[in-house]
């Protein structure tokens, strides 16, 4: 249903400019503008607004091990992994060369860990050829969570939450999702 609505979107020219071209998802600037537009119908509402950040494992190395169009074989793959790994309503985006944002409406930390952990799953069972005759180890993600309001009022705030958390999957030893902790505050 995802490649059927991903094609639908391409028919238009205007849309196609909004979509990454190496993977079909949307694209950064599109993120952008999309994400103002779902953070102010969730004030609206009331409802919670999930931010996932995703940056794939040791990326490098796999470039320089398998070379790049094994790279962009193995973002392609993430890409389709990840968009069937969420729900149609949800927003997937290429946020720069290997990270990747989805932005789930009406989502709060619980469903958003267990949506989360459902890609890092999907990602952990991905079966990608080396384009060698070395074999590949696994592909893995780490994963960032913040949520709106709590962790941010706005864009930038939740994705440099989403961010933090994200580098604190890396600091922890990747393949993991973790929930942004807001910082205490100094004692005053
Ligand atoms: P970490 O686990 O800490 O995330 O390590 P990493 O190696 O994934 O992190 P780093 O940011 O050092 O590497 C990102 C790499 O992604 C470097 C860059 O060459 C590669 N890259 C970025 N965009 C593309 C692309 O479109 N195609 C390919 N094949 N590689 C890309
Ligand atoms: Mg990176
Ligand atoms: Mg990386």
């Amino acid at each position: 249903a995802t490649a059927l609505s991903n094609l639908r979107l391409l028919e238009s020219t205007k849309e196609q400019a909004n979509v990454d071209e190496l993977t079909g998802l949307y694209n950064r600037r599109f993120l952008e503008e999309y994400a103002r537009k779902l953070i102010a119908m969730a004030r609206r509402k009331e409802q919670p607004l999930g931010v996932i950040m995703m940056d794939l494992d040791h990326f490098k190395e796999f470039n320089d091990v398998y070379g790049h169009e094994t790279g962009d074989r193995i973002l392609r793959h993430f890409a389709k992994t990840a968009s069937r790994a969420i729900r149609e309503a949800n927003l997937a985006a290429r946020y720069g060369g290997e990270e990747f944002v989805a932005m789930l409406p009406e989502t709060g930390p619980q469903s958003c860990l267990l949506v989360a952990e459902r890609i890092r799953l999907a990602v952990e069972r991905m079966v990608i050829p080396s384009g060698t005759d070395k074999p590949m180890p696994q592909v893995t993600v780490s994963l960032g969570i913040a949520i709106y309001p709590e962790h941010g009022q706005g864009l930038e705030d939740l994705l440099q939450a989403a961010d933090k958390a994200l580098y604190e999957s890396k600091r922890a030893g990747r393949n993991r999702s973790t929930m942004y902790v807001p910082q205490e505050e100094p004692a005053s």
